[in-house]
């Protein structure tokens, strides 16, 4: 099988081609435009593998992505690459409508053009996987404002209510990837997923910037009350998933994919610390670092996901509770310092953001 990935050199691309190279036989391309948060170092232990190729190409260019589609003859396209930063498309939503939806375009137009072209069994078993996000449903009521009883989770049915420019270019995305299978019958799949954390996740995000943030003794920067809850997810149980829905998914179908782990984003903090008091001690206790800091914009207050579907019908459930799944990603980030601090070095400063724009959710 040949598996066409776009943004493989991000947090999520690269551990799904770990997945494939070390779990099937797949033969995989990484096409990435490498942005700051593409990282090639992320991808050091499969670069030399015979069945992994990586070609840097932005989805924005049309006749780049449509000439690499057309070479690579992909059975299965699964679409990661994207503008993933709340904060930053708060601050520039340019590159997101670029990326997000433009770029979202190019590739259905690509995969349009060769699927037509296939014969046979190849055409018919052909699937084209974009990977979205539980963002693109809004947010839900908070356990603090609303009686128990009214507590809802988002379905596959829930209506599209994006809050950020971020969750608005996924919405528009995942439009377009419908439409492309309605109107055009390309046998498409798409998948919205809660908050992921674990390895090679890019220091801005919430959990490798607390980790990082306590081992250097910096402020841990918390929005407001830091009482947001979003649902977390191991990525390795979320590439798991990956795989399923795009070699067992039903084609025209949406899966949400979630950890049943509804957390506070204090408390994600203060386990992390609680970790790392065990793991390296030091005089004070580090959640005395946690700073409250003005809230994001527009924040939204609860995400979860009801992901009985995928369960019900591919069998996926996560293997890796919160406690275990924190445990190994502080672990790794202690051990992987090499990967870390090169990022910090040369494209990353970690003390500008410290206090003055922290990062709490995806
Ligand atoms: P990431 O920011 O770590 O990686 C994005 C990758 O896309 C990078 O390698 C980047 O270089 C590449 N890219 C960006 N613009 C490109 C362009 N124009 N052309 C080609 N490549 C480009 O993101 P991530 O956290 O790995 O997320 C991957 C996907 O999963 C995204 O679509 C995101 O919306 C979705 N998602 C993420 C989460 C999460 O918690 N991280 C949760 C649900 C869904």
């Amino acid at each position: 099988m040949r598996i066409l990935i776009t943004g493989g050199a991000g947090f999520i691309g690269c551990n799904l081609i770990h997945f494939l190279i070390n779990n099937t036989s797949a033969t995989v391309l990484n096409l990435d435009k490498i942005t700051y948060s593409g990282n090639l170092q992320s991808l050091k232990k499969v670069e030399k593998h015979e069945r992994y190729s990586f070609c840097q190409c932005d989805l924005c260019d049309f006749t780049h992505t449509k000439r690499l589609v057309f070479e690579f003859n992909p059975d299965i396209i699964m679409h990661l690459a994207a503008e993933s930063h709340v904060d930053r498309s708060i601050e520039g939503p340019g590159d997101f409508i670029q990326t997000n939806i433009i770029g979202t375009y190019n590739l259905l137009e690509s995969a349009k053009s060769y699927w037509q072209e296939l014969k046979g069994n190849k055409k018919k078993n052909f699937r084209f996987h974009h990977i979205s996000t539980d963002e693109v449903y809004g947010d839900l009521p908070h356990p603090d404002e609303v009686p128990q009883a009214l507590i809802q989770h988002f379905t596959e049915q829930a209506p599209y209510a994006p809050s950020s420019p971020y969750s608005a270019s996924k919405a528009g995305a995942d439009h377009l990837v419908r439409a492309w299978c309605r109107t055009y019958g390309l046998p498409t799949l798409i998948s919205n997923c809660s908050n992921n954390y674990g390895p090679y996740q890019f220091p801005e995000k919430l959990v490798p910037h607390i980790i990082l943030n306590a081992l250097g003794n910096k402020p841990l920067p918390i929005y407001g009350k830091g009482d947001q809850i979003r649902d977390w997810l191991y990525v390795e149980d979320h590439v798991k998933a990956l795989y399923l829905v795009a070699t067992r998914g039903k084609v025209g179908e949406t899966y949400n994919i979630g950890g049943h782990n509804e957390k506070r984003n204090i408390d994600i903090a203060g386990a992390i610390c609680q970790i790392l008091d065990t793991l390296r001690p030091q005089a004070k206790k580090y959640d005395e670092l946690i700073t409250h800091v003005k809230d994001r914009p527009g924040h939204d207050r609860r995400y979860a996901i009801d992901a009985s579907k995928i369960f019900s019908e591919l069998g996926w459930k996560p293997a890796e509770s919160f406690e275990s799944g924190i445990q190994k990603t502080v672990e790794w980030y202690l051990e992987n310092d090499v990967w870390w601090k090169s990022i910090l070095d040369k494209n990353y400063q970690l003390q500008r953001l410290g206090v003055v724009k922290p990062s709490v959710s995806k």
